[in-house]
């Protein structure tokens, strides 16, 4: 077993290698796309499923390389977490966004839009200076704390305790806490009581399940979520509804805000923005 377990190894070195060397250029050229400014944001609404109204928006990254074209996130935030390049990212992110939400409020009112959320990576909750940074955006685009919603996964909760310390802190503020992609992994529900969290996000896996109740157990994972935010009366908001079908199964479960393609894909900012204050959030 021990010498089979070996063969494969060798076996898989190129491609290891070779992933390697990929993410080392991937790495120089996202530290160069932060600093030609290759970045930019995109704005995809999160709907009241009650209303159908738009209630805020979250803020996903987007970078044209000028060769590659297009590169994903879910290619690019992994390579940013690892090189640490994702604290300077983080920073940006969070500070564009507030920006973002703080013109709109201009643009067509303070009611009209009343919150953004913003990813938060792991490695951002480690920094010393993280909740300083967070409020120090918080005055200076004139926002208030609960203007901002957080997204962290729940592998950051269960990160130590300086990561829990920083969440506190931030919940402390005022800010708001969602648990992203929620469902996907262990701990869920010791975490919640430990921690300080106002919103669970049921994770797109567990709505794509929902179809014809094909798969009974992702459907099982997904009215338990409900039921849980219920219960600790905490925010239900399920992510990635394509269709009809899945929406108003969702709605029939007890999820109160919904994100995915039916309503609206990611949107650039001033697209976002006139979708939003077209239906005003009251
Ligand atoms: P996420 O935070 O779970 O974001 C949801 C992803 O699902 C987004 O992909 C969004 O465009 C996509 N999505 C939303 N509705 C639908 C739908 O109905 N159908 C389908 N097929 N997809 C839908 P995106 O923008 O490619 O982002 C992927 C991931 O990259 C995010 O997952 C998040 O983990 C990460 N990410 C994106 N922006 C940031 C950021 O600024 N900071 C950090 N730390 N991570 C980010
Ligand atoms: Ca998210
Ligand atoms: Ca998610
Ligand atoms: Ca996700």
């Amino acid at each position: 077993a021990k010498e089979s377990g070996k063969a494969s190894w060798v076996r898989f070195e190129p491609q290891m290698r070779q992933d390697m060397a990929h993410h080392a250029r991937l790495a120089s050229e996202l530290h160069n796309a932060i600093v030609r400014g290759e970045l930019r944001l995109v704005y995809q609404p999160v709907f009241d499923l009650r209303t159908g109204l738009p209630s805020g928006a979250e803020a996903l990254v987007r970078w044209q390389h000028p060769e590659r074209g297009f590169v994903s996130p879910a290619d690019f935030i992994p390579v940013a977490e690892r090189s640490g390049l994702i604290v300077p990212l983080g920073s940006w992110v969070l500070r564009e966004a507030c920006e973002q939400l703080a013109r709109w409020r201009a643009e067509f009112g303070d009611e009209a839009i009343p919150s953004i959320n913003v990813n938060v990576a792991v490695r951002q909750l480690r920094e010393a200076g993280f909740v300083d940074e967070v409020a120090a955006v918080l005055s200076e685009t004139g926002l208030t704390s609960g203007n901002l919603i957080i997204e962290v996964t729940e592998s950051s909760v269960v990160d130590g305790w300086q990561v829990r310390e920083t969440l506190q802190s931030l919940h402390e503020m005022g800010v708001q806490l969602a648990l992203d992609d929620f469902g996907t992994g262990q701990s869920s529900l010791s975490l919640l009581r430990a921690f300080p969290v106002d919103v669970l996000k049921l994770d797109k896996s567990f709505v794509d399940g929902i179809a014809d109740g094909a798969d009974r157990g992702r459907l099982a994972v997904a009215a338990a979520v409900a039921q849980l935010a219920e219960y600790l009366q905490l925010k239900a908001v399920a992510e990635g509804i394509e269709n009809v079908e899945q929406l108003e199964r969702l709605r029939e479960m007890g999820y109160r805000y919904g994100q995915g393609y039916l309503m609206a894909k990611p949107l650039p900012a001033e697209e976002c923005g006139k979708l939003m204050s077209a239906a005003p959030a009251h």
